[in-house]
């Protein structure tokens, strides 16, 4: 299959919707309203889940985090977690989550944490220390007591994908690598976007009846665009890669969320989070994580898993949480999770424009809903919303459980069976994901995977223990025979240049001979000494 380009759109008369914004949450919105029968366009700058939908803890949230300080968003949370049980079952590892007293006050908010859960509906259970202990043998063995919640893991690119294959099989057109410039007012009316093909510079206005802003922390300077103004608190998160699985939950402290205090399990390796930063615009596209950083979530970190000293760390990334705010909080900490709908008719006077911002990964569902109502209300159809119950692409068994953590069926569910089809296709290109030729064929015609980054968010090749030492060059052979041979030496060099800044932002000891390999690698095409110099990543 032939992805669209730019061009073949270009001169398509107005769509109902265009949605911009390429993460969980437009993606999320643009299947919405194909389902629910209206034209849609999605447009991405990058390529889809590069924003902070690919950079967090991929935590399928029980809504325990937000009891205590924000109930409403705790229901909000376990609602959307039944959900996605059901719709989105291959994206979900089902692990359970603990919450872990350590000291006399971590036991005090344990009692208030409980009683909040069970009034949003939670299902929380008090566990002694030797049950927690029991449970989870790596905690640490001086713990009060712990909280068991229904706390789950959820893959974000295998979530996002999945959207965005729906809303194309349900007519929507979906486009990465273009980016939106300004959107296009006339008479108090937003009627387009004005865009560029990040590739070939080329230009063009598109229309629609409704654009919707699913921008991310960007969406503020789309707004601006149009002159209008939302505050927005670009609040930085860090995590560290473990390189192991200590705990088969995730495990949170019991104590109002604060840095290090959680770790969740993702297949092999578990993520260590978060921090929280305030920082400067200029800043978002360029994140790197510092040795403070690594050194306050390894210390808070321990303190719950004492074998996390031991442990090498594979890697280093952070993202940015799209918070609604101004700058009155520091840090964002205390700022509401909750979803950000905005009709910019009633709130600015200019219709033809929604936002729709904050919120989380678990609750991108909802948010779509809210916004692909709003833009139904606005074209006046009366069109029920279906994600809640129409199982997304590769979902559709119940219960599906894939057999291994690193296999195409937890990526992709029941579509992996299409993947072997051809002689041939079962054989394995990265051993550490176990990512096959037939998958890496499917993420290039089916997905649009048009270089090695892409195939790593679509596949995960490249993000296993070896860091694409092994694959990486396997998986540009076949881009440079299933694509384009021309652009294969500079995509290899982009992508191990990635990988190197994340593994250098892990730290100098612990990843010290991988680091130097990939260093090695990058040396030899002539690349080794330019890459060192950048500490930014992507998880
Ligand atoms: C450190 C951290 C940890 C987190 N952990 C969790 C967690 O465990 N569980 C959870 O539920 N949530 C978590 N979150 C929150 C969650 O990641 C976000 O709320 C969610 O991913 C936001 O998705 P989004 O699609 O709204 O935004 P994004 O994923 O940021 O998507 C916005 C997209 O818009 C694109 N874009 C921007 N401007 C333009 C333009 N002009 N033209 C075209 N495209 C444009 C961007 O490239 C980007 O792809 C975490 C966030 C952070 C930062």
């Amino acid at each position: 299959m032939t992805m669209p380009e730019l061009k073949d759109i270009a001169t398509r008369p107005a769509f109902d919707v265009i949605v911009v914004g390429g993460g969980a949450t437009g993606a999320g919105v643009a299947r919405d309203c194909a389902l629910r029968g209206l034209s849609t366009l999605l447009l991405e700058r990058d390529d889809y889940a590069t924003g902070a939908t690919g950079r967090n803890h991929g935590l399928l949230h029980s809504g325990a985090r937000y009891a205590v300080a924000d109930r409403a968003n705790a229901a909000e949370c376990i609602a959307e977690n039944h959900i996605l049980h059901t719709i989105a079952n291959h994206c979900l590892e089902n692990t359970e989550g603990l919450f872990v007293g350590l000291t006399a006050e971590d036991l005090e908010y344990q009692s208030v944490l409980v009683e909040s859960c069970r009034q949003a509906g939670i299902g929380a259970s008090v566990v002694t220390a030797d049950e927690a202990l029991r449970l989870e043998p790596a905690l640490n063995p001086d713990l009060k007591g712990a909280v068991v919640v229904p706390d789950a893991t959820i893959n974000p690119f295998s979530l996002t994908h999945a959207n965005l294959l729906d809303a194309r099989r349900h007519g929507a057109v979906t486009l990465a690598g273009v980016r939106v410039e300004r959107l296009v007012v006339e008479a108090d009316r937003v009627t387009g976007v004005k865009v560029v093909e990040v590739r070939s510079g080329t230009t063009a206005t598109l229309h629609a009846a409704v654009v919707v802003n699913a921008a991310g922390i960007w969406g503020g300077r789309l707004l601006a665009s149009a002159g209008i103004v939302l505050p927005m608190l670009p609040a930085k998160g860090a995590m560290l890669v473990m390189n192991g699985r200590p705990c088969k939950r995730v495990v949170n402290r019991c104590r109002p969320p604060g840095n290090g205090d959680i770790l969740v399990p993702d297949g092999t390796v578990s993520i260590l989070g978060t921090t929280s930063e305030r920082v400067d615009f200029d800043q978002v596209d360029d994140l790197c994580v510092t040795d403070a950083e690594r050194r306050l979530l390894l210390a808070e970190g321990q303190q719950l898993v004492p074998a996390l000293a031991s442990m090498p760390i594979m890697r280093a990334y952070a993202g940015v949480r799209p918070l609604v705010a101004d700058d009155s909080d520091p840090t964002g900490r205390a700022v509401s999770r909750g979803i950000v709908c905005l009709d910019h008719a009633t709130r600015d006077g200019i219709d033809g424009l929604v936002t729709i911002t904050g919120g989380k990964l678990i609750t991108y569902r909802l948010m779509a809903e809210q916004a692909t109502d709003l833009v139904c209300a606005k074209i006046g159809l009366s069109a029920p919303c279906q994600t809640a119950t129409t199982p997304l692409p590769g979902s559709e068994t119940p219960a599906f459980i894939a057999p291994r953590p690193h296999t195409p069926q937890r990526r992709h569910g029941t579509l992996a069976a299409q993947m072997s089809a051809i002689d041939g296709d079962r054989t394995i290109v990265c051993e550490c994901e176990g990512v096959t030729l037939g998958e890496i064929r499917y993420a290039i015609n089916t997905l649009g995977a048009t270089s090695l980054d892409d195939l790593r968010r679509r596949t995960r090749i490249g993000m296993g223990q070896c860091q694409g030492r092994q694959c990486a060059c396997r998986a540009l052979g076949l881009i440079a025979q299933l694509l384009n041979p021309e652009s294969a030496q500079a995509d290899i060099v982009r992508f191990l240049t990635e990988r190197w800044k994340g593994i250098q932002a892990s730290g100098p000891d612990n990843a010290l001979l991988q680091a130097q390999l990939i260093n090695d690698m990058l040396d030899q095409l002539g690349v080794g000494h330019l890459a060192c110099q950048h500490q930014q990543d992507t998880p």
